[in-house]
């Protein structure tokens, strides 16, 4: 028999698989709190399970663990990237920010992504594989363990489309949530989509509590075609809809991401085409002056372009930032570890 992953089953789920197994069910209790509280790493190392059942769960599980193949930190602000790699080989990054209000981890959902959005590198090495709820959960104990740091907000803004990975992304947000487990509030994750509309409508019905942020990146069908494959199966007029709907549904503001790509996204038609787009959204905007990667000639807005399309979008009421570059010596734009890996075989 194949062993399966035990630390990517939901408390419930757990549960229901020891009460098969003929155990009572505070067993479960006690196995849940071994994996997700003390992290162990083994089933020898719980102690207050009788050895028979020790020896008889790990001949049906496993405990999968995440190994640290690369690790850069940034000299100008302590970023620390890492390059993991999962019990198959698999390689995704994740990416350890310091702000005033404590620490952020960027966590990657996919080995790769499918959406091929024409200025990110996470496409480049093309896709593998969608992650199982430990591997995310195993992202944070990763960087926890190995920083010494506590990590109080979670942004899944690494490789991959988290909506493209739906059910183990839902089961992570509920082991993630879980008093029992990591215990982390659902308003300290956001979560970012490049518009997989259908998968938002669902999103909202379940209710959560985390920040949508939604890639817009352009504000008219022409432009964001260019840039997003992803429109031209999710125009821009369906997705707003959604996230109109989304917001009124949660109660909960949407973030919406906007890389500023010279001559491209950046003109003044633009930003009036954006203001009247979002007008009188619950919303917010989070203006990223585009990474520059190797692979394409997408060149980066000017400081003067950025804060004249800044302005005009607070002219017309929304609320805007611009995205502070952390790690900026390190390369910390996601995907570029794991492609360069990928090239080079390291
Ligand atoms: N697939 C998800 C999350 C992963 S990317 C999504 O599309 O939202 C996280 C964010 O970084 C997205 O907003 C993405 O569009 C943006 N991004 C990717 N490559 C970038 C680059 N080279 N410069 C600036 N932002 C980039």
């Amino acid at each position: 028999m194949e062993k399966k992953d035990i630390k990517s089953l939901t408390r419930e789920k757990l549960t229901a698989a020891i009460t098969q197994m003929g155990l009572p069910k505070f067993r479960a209790g006690q196995i849940f709190s071994w994996l997700h509280q003390k992290n162990v790493k083994t089933f020898e190392e719980m102690t207050n399970l009788p050895a028979a059942l020790r020896t008889q769960l790990s001949e049906q599980f496993y405990i999968p663990q995440l190994k640290i193949v690369r690790k850069l930190v940034s000299r100008i602000d302590g970023t620390i990237k890492y390059l993991f790699e999962l019990p198959d080989g698999e390689r995704v990054e994740s990416v350890l920010m310091h702000y005033k209000h404590g620490n952020s981890l960027c966590i990657s959902s996919q080995a790769g992504c499918r959406m091929g959005c024409k200025f990110c590198a996470s496409t480049i090495a093309g896709f593998t594989r969608n992650l199982v709820p430990s591997e995310l959960l195993g992202q944070i104990a990763a960087a926890c363990e190995d920083s010494g740091q506590r990590v109080h907000s979670i942004v899944m803004m690494g490789i991959g489309e988290p909506l493209d990975n739906f059910e183990n992304v839902l089961d992570f947000l509920n082991l993630l949530e879980d008093e029992k487990g990591f215990g982390m509030s659902h308003r300290h994750v956001s979560l970012s989509t490049c518009g997989l509309v259908d998968k938002i409508r669902e999103l909202a019905q379940k209710k959560l509590q985390i920040t949508l942020s939604v890639s817009l990146h352009a504000p008219n069908n022409e432009r964001r075609d260019q840039i997003m494959p992803v429109n031209h199966r999710y125009p821009v007029e369906e997705l707003i809809a959604a996230c109109k709907d989304y917001t009124r549904i949660t109660g909960r503001r949407i973030s919406f991401e906007y890389a500023l790509i010279s001559g491209v996204t950046d003109t003044d038609e633009c930003a009036y085409q954006l203001a009247k787009l979002l007008k009188g959204m619950l919303c917010h905007v989070n203006l990223i002056p585009v990474n520059e990667i190797r692979e394409r000639d997408y060149k980066k807005s000017s400081k003067e372009s950025i804060r004249r399309f800044a302005g005009i979008l607070e002219k017309h009421r929304l609320t805007v930032t611009v995205r502070r570059k952390l790690g900026a010596d390190i390369d910390a734009a996601c995907g570029q570890l794991r492609k360069d890996s990928a090239q080079t075989g390291r």
